[in-house]
């Protein structure tokens, strides 16, 4: 994906990376439903409610990865709702990782005409580029936005952390400031 085609900024933490990711999400699709598992960051529920965003919790796999059968399920329900998935990059308590592929998978069957997806890589977003043969979770394999920790595996003396996203989303909130 070409470098013009995404940004970003550091921001002060996970949570702060993963609400500006749900912000860009709710703006492109203000109807949408956020999709999360039950292993998600305690955060994720917080933020739905800050940003006024229903939510949808979905059954994990004993590994702590997502149940897919149960997004299915929970989305055919919805279906012609927006469909805004947080995939966990990493659960904070078992390491899970939430697979774009089978997320995307699911989205096609369920026919749900329009989605996001952001990924909460608070924890593997640092690790998992550099094991040979982890699951990918960039742009190429179709998300949206992406927040990563500073202070977790890279051990920032300071709480923060760096979100990008898709530059189309990121247009779509953009003002402009007189004294900028
Ligand atoms: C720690 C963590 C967060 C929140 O990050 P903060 O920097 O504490 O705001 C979000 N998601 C996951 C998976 C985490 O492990």
């Amino acid at each position: 994906v070409p470098r013009r085609r995404y940004s970003g900024y550091v921001t002060n933490g996970g949570t702060e990376g993963n609400m500006y990711g749900l912000y860009l999400a709710r703006e492109a699709h203000p109807k949408g439903i956020v999709y999360f598992s039950e292993d998600a960051h305690y955060s994720i529920p917080k933020i739905c409610r800050v940003l006024h965003l229903p939510s949808a919790s979905v059954a994990s796999q004993p590994s702590g990865e997502m149940c897919y059968e149960a997004l299915a399920r929970r989305m055919q329900k919805n279906r012609r709702v927006p469909a805004i998935v947080l995939a966990n990059i990493g659960t904070t308590m078992k390491g899970a990782v939430d697979r774009i592929g089978a997320i995307r998978s699911v989205l096609r069957r369920a026919r749900v005409r329009q989605s996001y997806i952001h990924c909460d890589a608070a924890l593997g977003g640092m690790l998992l580029p550099f094991m040979p043969g982890s699951p990918p979770f960039d742009f190429r394999a179709g998300i949206d936005s992406l927040a990563v920790s500073g202070h977790k595996f890279i051990g920032m003396p300071m709480p923060s952390g760096v979100v990008i996203a898709l530059r189309k989303h990121i247009e779509r909130v953009r003002t402009n400031i007189e004294y900028i």
